[in-house]
């Protein structure tokens, strides 16, 4: 029976697959399929793009909008999604169930198949991967602790050396525990989820020795795997895919949002700021939004600028459905840092300014730099073509119909992501001719530009910014 496997690597750069830094996933890429157009979603912040993973549906869709989301019951306080505690709080609030989308591992439990997730990344990822992982009996493993496991995953955790405290040490650790205590009997579907290269690339520098040190000590546990897969029993019938779940700009400067909301249209809205931020109102009627979203287009230190569909949108301002992002939940103005396309300190193309905790040079995402929205996305196995370099556009929403479909499951077509049919042996290409989309909006001297993609029903977002 076919059963699947994918390893997402947080954070990871396209351009920073290489050999000398993930040589185990350049021999991957060369044994199987690797998609050179692959995108992230918008906000391309992590725990968007796990609920993209697990439910093939854009944020529009499943619901889980931002990082930062409004409390959906109370804008006026915000929710960090990546504390598992917090987001079963809104769960109990509000009486609904946090992804408005099945999940993977809801659909494969329908039809009597098994999960297992292992993840290094926070805790609300990690629960967002599969919040029903206790009810459908299933395998969650987080390596912040039992208390954040389903009852299998502290089982199994009570079986395994405890978790080192350092995340690049982790991310290692957890791969071995997977290599070591599933591959040799693997659930139909698992994801392993490494919180490098993202964690050092946040902290320690984007490009810096240190994330290289921690991608080169991920690339090589995952390199271990690979071979214990080619050597094992189950290697014929394991796909495997390698992803990214967004990209990285290098935080270029700060900005701090707050004390220039004060006195401006947008003061009494709630602010969750980042390198994606949203402004959220509990009332608010469409001229107050325009209004804020409006100032936002003559500030200088503001790059691209959306705002709720069915207002009137000032001049400059884009719909949160040009970005896939209209939701209830979403803030209703949602605006990027002006950016650059400029090359880094460390040669890295792509820098942001921020409003946060990290420190200048270090890695950021949530934005709409190509930086931030190009990912990595490799399949291999034995049903996987070789050697093909894919230049169909593809996204985190492909992952799950893809994993439907080796899995002879169906539930492919209510999702919106494609099959990645390209990659298989008994695929083909797709019928539709990908065509480029491009949303422009002005005021002023204010311009923004929006560039997606389109393959039949299917939109990836390529890149947006301030020109
Ligand atoms: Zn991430």
């Amino acid at each position: 029976m076919s059963k699947f496997l994918l390893v997402v690597l947080d954070g990871l750069r396209p351009d920073m697959v290489g050999p000398d830094t993930t040589p185990n996933l350049v021999a991957f890429a060369a044994a199987g399929t690797r998609f050179l157009r692959a995108r992230s979603v918008f906000p391309s912040e992590t725990r968007v793009c796990s609920a993209s993973v697990t439910t093939g549906c854009l944020p529009r869709r499943h619901g889980l909008v931002a990082n930062r989301i409004p409390h959906p019951l109370d804008a006026r306080r915000s929710v960090d999604t990546g504390q598992m505690n917090l987001l079963k709080a809104v769960e109990q609030d509000t009486g609904a169930p946090l992804l408005d989308a099945p999940t993977l591992a809801r659909l494969l439990h329908g039809a009597g198949r098994d999960v297992a997730i292992l993840s290094s990344g926070t805790t609300g990822q990690t629960y967002v991967l599969n919040p029903e992982a206790d009810a459908l009996g299933q395998l969650t493993l987080s390596v912040h602790g039992p208390e954040f496991c389903s009852a299998r995953g502290r089982d199994l955790l009570a079986r395994l050396s405890p978790p080192p405290a350092a995340p690049a040490e982790r991310a290692v650790w957890l791969a071995e525990a997977y290599r070591t205590h599933i591959l040799p009997e693997p659930p139909d579907l698992s994801i392993l989820w490494l919180c490098e290269p993202d964690s050092s690339g946040h902290y320690q520098g984007l490009g810096s020795p240190a994330q290289l040190d921690a991608l080169r000590a991920a690339d090589a546990a995952f390199g271990r795997l690979v071979a214990d897969w080619q050597a094992g029993p189950w290697r014929d019938a394991l796909t495997i895919a390698v992803a990214s779940d967004h990209g990285h700009a290098t935080i270029s400067g700060h900005l701090a949002i707050a004390p220039h909301l004060a006195r401006s249209p947008a003061e009494g809205a709630t602010l969750m700021p980042g390198s994606s931020c949203g402004l959220a109102w509990s009332n608010a009627g469409g001229e107050t939004i325009a209004a804020a979203a409006d100032w936002l287009t003559r500030q200088d230190w503001v790059g691209s600028v959306f705002a709720t569909d069915g207002i009137d949108l000032p001049l400059g301002v884009l719909p949160s459905s040009a970005v896939l992002a209209n939701h209830a939940r979403a803030a209703q103005v949602v605006f990027t840092l002006r950016t650059s396309a400029a090359r880094s300190e460390r040669g890295l193309p792509g820098t942001t300014l921020y409003d946060g905790d990290l420190p200048r040079g270090g890695g950021t995402h949530g934005g709409l730099l190509g930086a931030e929205l190009h990912t990595v996305l490799m399949l291999g196995g034995a049903r996987i073509q070789r050697g093909l370099l894919a230049e169909t556009p593809a996204g985190l929403c492909d992952l799950a119909p893809t994993v439907l479909t080796l899995l002879g499951l169906p539930g492919a077509e209510a999702m919106d992501g494609r099959i990645l049919a390209e990659a298989l042996h008994d695929g083909h290409e797709p019928e539709a001719r990908p065509a480029a989309e491009s949303w422009e909006a002005a005021n002023g001297t204010y311009r923004q530009r929006l560039a997606r993609t389109r393959l039949g029903r299917h939109i990836y977002l390529d890149e947006g910014f301030r020109g």
